[in-house]
């Protein structure tokens, strides 16, 4: 199991800068995850991983090996891309047998490494077929067998499932995640699709115009994110204005464009507002509590919000909702999301009331 050090990395194509000193550690056996808008930077960082682009600076290291400027194939990487690139003319066998070939392997030690390797994504029974006889999940598997066929250090994977229907997508993402496991590898997924990176990932790195955003375990960047761009980024959101207060021990207050305070955390622990600096609340939809029942008191408790509800839309599960707060300042509307719906509210001129824990309300810089 190797861990994986990128040092100060920087790559341009040009005048484009792709990668602007990117630092990152993989731990040996960890599933990683790269993710982040179109253009960001992330098929960069794995092809400099791979070999295929040299770094204009920095360092990668394999454990304690330098592996910078080493050729692709001296690299010991298995890479999975989308398109499978495995050989139409060829059988499956033959496809994974491919590199332990050109390795000059012994044949019977050929023979019994890819039977294993089919065998661990249960593609076995079909090792004589030909490419062109696979369904598009069956030939990501053969892809997935032939890198791990030579034993890789790590494994590299770009939008591996991409190319597959939604519903093999989801078959095949936890799969991916057992062939890693079961083998320790170490392993660095490029994806756009973040319900792939929040389902399986150990850990992952939100990059952003070429530099990291930020770097956690799905939970931690789900709940804890540091900027609005990463908050939009992973799930979905609610941004409210607002201006910073105070602390409260550990809480933080802020006073909401409607008028109402908020109590809640910041996503990032090292960062500290002033005291009336504009900041923004991100919180998530389904984190809100939707209820008629408003008590006869004027203002509404902390934390919570009247308004009307606009449009909705049920969906069994879930209860989509607009819903609109009664204040005249108020540019936001907000997204609500009711699990578990017994009844619909619908739009009328009826009063509700929003009201979300501080644990839900996430306090953000009012910037990118
Ligand atoms: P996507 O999600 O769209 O695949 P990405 O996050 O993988 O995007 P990269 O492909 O790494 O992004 O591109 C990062 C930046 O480098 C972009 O601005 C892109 O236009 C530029 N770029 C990437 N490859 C090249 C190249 N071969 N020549 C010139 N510019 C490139």
């Amino acid at each position: 199991m190797v861990s994986i050090k990128i040092d100060r990395l920087v790559k341009s194509f040009g005048s484009t800068p792709a990668l602007c000193e990117i630092n990152l550690e993989i731990k040996g056996g960890e599933l990683f995850f790269l993710l982040g808008p179109s253009g960001c930077g992330k098929t960069t960082l794995l092809r400099c991983i791979a070999g295929f682009y040299i770094p204009d600076k920095g360092q990668i290291l394999f454990g304690n090996e330098d592996v910078t400027k080493l050729p692709p194939h001296k690299r010991n990487t298995g890479m999975v891309f989308q398109s499978y690139a495995l050989w139409p003319h060829m059988t499956v066998a033959q496809n994974v047998a491919f590199g332990l070939e050109e390795r000059k392997i012994p044949r019977d030690e050929i023979r019994q490494r890819v039977y294993d390797a089919l065998e661990s994504v249960r593609m076995a029974q079909f090792s004589e077929r030909k490419i062109t006889q696979l369904s598009g999940g069956q030939q990501q598997r053969v892809a997935l067998a032939r890198a791990l066929v030579i034993r890789p250090k790590c494994l590299l994977l770009d939008e591996p499932l991409s190319n597959l229907d939604a519903k093999l997508r989801l078959e095949m993402r936890t799969e991916i995640r057992k062939v890693c496991k079961d083998a320790g590898l170490t392993a660095i997924y490029v994806t756009h699709d973040q319900k792939e990176a929040l389902s399986i990932s150990d850990r992952m790195a939100i990059l952003e115009g070429g530099k990291i955003a930020q770097i956690g375990t799905p939970n931690e960047i789900y709940r804890r994110p540091h900027t609005k761009t990463v908050a939009d980024f992973i799930g979905e959101t609610n941004f409210i204005k607002a201006r910073f207060l105070q602390k409260d021990g550990e809480m933080w207050i802020a006073e909401s464009e409607f008028g109402q305070l908020f109590a809640g955390y910041p996503g990032n622990p090292k960062w500290t507002p002033s005291p009336n600096e504009s900041i923004l609340l991100s919180i998530r939809p389904e984190c809100w509590n939707l209820t008629d029942s408003i008590s006869n008191s004027s203002s509404p408790p902390r934390n919570s919000l009247i308004g009307k509800v606009g449009e909705s839309v049920y969906l069994g599960e879930v209860a989509q909702y607009r819903f609109v707060p009664n204040h005249p300042n108020g540019t936001s509307e907000l997204k609500i999301f009711e699990l578990n719906p017994r009844t619909v509210a619908r739009p009328s001129s009826k009063d509700y009331l929003v009201s979300v824990s501080p644990d839900d309300v996430v306090f953000l810089p009012n910037s990118a």
